[in-house]
């Protein structure tokens, strides 16, 4: 029994692979590698075809018919609502917002809550790994509202600097921003521990879920966040869609920062007041059809279990660092062991630019991104303009691994001219 219950959990990778159709393209006539998870993943053919049912079977707009088609729709787009309840571990469904994705739903906290709550002199506290979606939300509203946007360090091994995070926190700090995990250097920030700290200084905290919703168990209540937002493509559901988790009391205080239909309570020529929450925050026709092919996606990732997703991601990561200590010249951002760290893997080469890299590597059917990758305060940090990055999923093997490092070294061969 005690075996059992240590063996690690193992996901079927080759059964996974077949519920996703695009993983059978070939590019440039090489079997596709598809390493460029972090920016957005493929779709199983659940979610697909649940876009597909409602368009073909059921569409129309939602809360507003009284006819069958718009009660089933409205059932549907109501009822991923609690689908992403459970996903997130939040206490209600109407603590869950739908957005275009992370970035609508952290402008949404910093446009509603920053405005109400902040005044000058008060601060702000973001840290260096942050992608710009939660960088400059706050820098706009610091700008409005006379704020300070204060921001922590990150150390040589590309981890949140403990000490610099508490020099920053003051008792003047009103929010603490901060990724679950950072989209260059895959670290996973201990965001418990951290809100913590910053609620002892009176501060709400908000938490960047955007590389974490997909790869990680994750629970907002033990995290003990006060804001969490995700996008849906990134997490096997379609773009345009996403959600902002709140807590219930938060939200109720707060402002809509759209006005239009479907957020209202009563509109007179004078006046209007504002819906329940979470409607007051879903202005005009949403999508639809994304929202419900999000709960598609959310099904699929509780049916293969977290916890077994992560093993397997983390057995790629780990693979793949071991790997990548025997490429010559190649230096990896971010922790060097997978302790704290997701499937995110960035790296620089002594010879090649990053764009050449990728560029040289699409060639052979694998797929990295090169850039700045939305993150420039952190390039500054790590001395680089750019990075390559590898990040993995669920459906990701170690032949891939080995594919990319393979091609990887063919890039660095090729530009050595060796
Ligand atoms: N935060 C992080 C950490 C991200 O990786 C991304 C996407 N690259 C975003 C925010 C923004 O997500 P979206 O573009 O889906 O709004």
């Amino acid at each position: 029994m005690a075996l059992a219950a240590e063996r690690q959990p193992v996901l079927d990778v080759q059964a996974v692979r077949d519920l996703f159709p695009i993983l059978e393209q070939r590019v440039h006539g090489k079997p596709l590698v598809y390493l460029d998870n972090a920016a957005t993943t493929q779709r199983p053919r659940a979610v697909l075809d649940a876009m597909a049912e409602f368009y073909e079977s059921y569409n129309a707009n939602v809360h507003r018919g009284i006819y069958a088609f718009s009660e089933k729709a409205s059932a549907r787009y109501e009822e991923v609502r609690s689908k992403v309840q459970a996903l997130i571990g939040a206490a209600a469904p109407e603590e869950i917002v739908f957005t275009r994705g992370t970035t609508e739903a952290l402008n949404l906290v910093a446009q509603s809550w920053g405005r109400a709550n902040l005044r000058e002199g008060d601060e702000i506290l973001v840290t260096e790994m942050e992608h710009h979606s939660n960088f400059v939300p706050w820098q706009m509203v610091a700008k409005e509202t006379g704020a300070r946007l204060r921001c922590a360090r990150v150390t040589d091994e590309g981890r949140l600097d403990r000490e610099d995070f508490r020099a920053n926190l003051t008792g003047r700090t009103r929010i603490v921003a901060l990724a679950h995990v950072s989209n260059v250097l895959g670290t996973i920030n201990p965001v418990a521990d951290l809100a913590r700290e910053a609620h002892t200084r009176g501060a709400i905290v908000v938490v960047d879920g955007a590389q974490a919703a997909g790869h990680l168990p994750v629970d907002v209540r033990a995290l003990g966040c006060d804001f969490y937002a995700f996008s849906a493509h990134k997490m096997y559901g379609p773009t345009g869609v996403g959600a902002l988790y709140g807590r219930l009391d938060l939200l109720d205080a707060m402002e809509p920062t759209m006005g239009g239909g479907g957020m209202i309570g009563e509109v007179t020529l004078e006046r209007t007041t504002w819906a329940d929450v979470p409607h007051r925050f879903e202005a005009g026709t949403m999508p639809i059809a994304e929202v419900i092919a999000l709960g598609a996606a959310v099904d699929f990732l509780l049916d293969l279990d977290r916890e077994t997703i992560r093993a397997h991601e983390e057995r790629l990561t780990s693979y793949a660092l071991a790997r990548l200590k025997s490429c010559r010249g190649v230096k990896v951002f971010g922790p060097p062991t997978t302790a704290g760290r997701a499937p995110v893997l960035s790296l620089a080469s002594h010879d090649v630019h990053p764009h050449d890299l990728a560029t040289v590597m699409d060639r052979d059917g694998v797929a990295v991104r090169a850039g700045h990758h939305c993150a420039q305060p952190l390039m500054r940090r790590l001395g680089v303009g750019a990075t390559a990055r590898a990040s993995f999923a669920l459906y990701n093997t170690t032949d891939e691994v080995d594919a990319f490092i393979r091609s990887l070294e063919h890039a660095e061969a090729f530009f050595r001219g060796s």
